[in-house]
């Protein structure tokens, strides 16, 4: 059991009005709240430690470094990868996928080869990929997705071929709330020699993650989606597949030596860690991951799973919503559509009554497509939301449909 009290009172920006209303937040899938930690972490890090990092010899530049080396540490430990070199830092998920895509596209993929997304993806996971197969006459192909908004798994079973370079899926769907079996498409995928790239934006911060039980080539976060700062993410890969594909950018640290005739590059993580990167952020990374670990992840889980299914029933009772996708296993996020009401405008008015939520396709547009709509009211939750809030939220939809 969490101490809800506890938790809500490190999340300073929760204790405000929004149109004279206590704030509810509930767009916790396009960007948490950052705990008052992480905000004096970053505070502290401009106050007392900025500098560049790695090529000092003074103490401040070691501060630096260290503030920076220890973040990629516990996000070894965080993840269960195997040793901390195969944690990259990156600005987000976005850049971490354009950076598989890239840097394993170029060397990797061939004319006629294949690889694998789903018909659920983030456009980030869509369009570095179109790119690639476009230069390189590379062919994409798409998992359907049922009406429940599941992947169709035999379908994906006869699209695995000997082609197949690269399976490319999401762990949870930021529209749907969907949880696709990973290690299963993984295993899948392995077996028929591709190599496999998950997107666990929506899922590393709110269900236990390993890597090597996924077993996953590769794996993408951002920090801001789990209490931490923008401008910060992860890009996880195993040794052998970091080292076997060319850099992504070139500049300062990624290089070992630099003559006109011929560079050689820096072994990884810095190999794919061109130019100064966000170091106060990626300090102020660490007690965000520090808050997730002293909760533990099935306790937040369980908690957030808990608002989740109440606010499922809740919206499934109420005459004149509908839900868009309904899958078996979910996690924290409830997509709908109000009958009698444009879904901006039932955003605008749940803001009216101090509720956020985010109404659109959620850089999800081909999934859009598919149901035959425009986009979603879309709820997400954080451990730091609660049952009060959403019955509030429920009972305020209700007075929406109701007008
Ligand atoms: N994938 C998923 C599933 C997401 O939810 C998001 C953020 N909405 C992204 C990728 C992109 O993340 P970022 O904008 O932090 O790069």
């Amino acid at each position: 059991m969490i101490d809800i009290n506890a938790i809500r009172e490190q999340f300073p920006v929760l204790h405000q009005e929004v149109n004279g209303h206590p704030l509810v937040y509930f767009d916790n899938a396009a960007t948490s709240q950052k705990p008052q930690r992480v905000i004096d972490a970053l505070l502290h890090y401009y106050r007392f430690d900025n500098s560049n990092i790695h090529r000092g010899v003074h103490t401040l530049a070691d501060r630096a470094t260290e503030g920076f080396e220890d973040t990629r540490k516990l996000l070894a430990r965080f993840i269960n990868a195997a040793e901390s070199e195969e944690v990259i830092f990156t600005k987000g998920t976005t850049e971490g996928i354009n950076l598989v895509a890239q840097s394993f596209g170029r060397s990797m993929l061939r004319q006629g080869d294949e690889v694998i997304i789903s018909a659920m993806e983030h456009h980030s996971n869509i369009v570095p990929w179109q790119m690639i197969c476009q230069e390189k006459g590379a062919v994409l192909k798409v998992i359907p997705v049922s009406p429940e908004g599941e992947l169709l798994m035999d379908e994906y079973a006869r699209q695995l071929s000997p082609k197949t370079r690269m399976v490319s899926i999401v762990h949870v769907s930021n529209t749907l709330g969907t949880v696709n079996p990973v290690k299963k498409i993984t295993e899948m995928a392995h077996e028929a020699g591709a190599k496999v790239l998950i997107d666990a934006a929506q899922s590393v911060g709110h269900l236990p993650l390993d890597v090597q039980e996924i077993d996953c080539d590769f794996l993408v976060f951002s920090a801001h989606k789990i209490y931490g700062p923008t401008g910060v993410g992860v890009l996880y890969g195993k040794r052998a597949e970091l080292e076997a594909i060319p850099p992504y950018q070139g500049g300062g640290s990624m290089i070992r030596d630099v003559h006109f005739e011929k560079t050689t590059y820096n072994d990884i993580p810095y190999k794919f860690e061109a130019g100064t990167p966000t170091i106060g952020e990626v300090v102020a990374f660490k007690p965000a991951i520090e808050f997730i670990n002293e909760l533990g992840k099935p306790a937040i889980h369980a908690h957030e799973d808990q608002l989740f299914r109440r606010a499922m029933e809740g919206l499934k009772a109420i005459p004149g919503v509908q839900l868009v996708g309904t899958p078996a296993e979910a996690s924290g996020i409830v997509s709908f559509l109000l009958e009698n009401t444009h879904l901006f405008d039932t955003g605008m008015l749940l803001d009216a009554r101090g509720i956020a939520v985010r109404t659109g396709h959620h850089c999800t547009q081909p999934l859009m497509e598919l149901y035959g709509i425009e986009g979603t009211c879309r709820a997400s939750f954080a451990v730091y939301n609660t049952v009060e809030e959403v019955d509030y939220f429920l009972e305020s939809v209700e007075k929406i449909t109701s007008r």
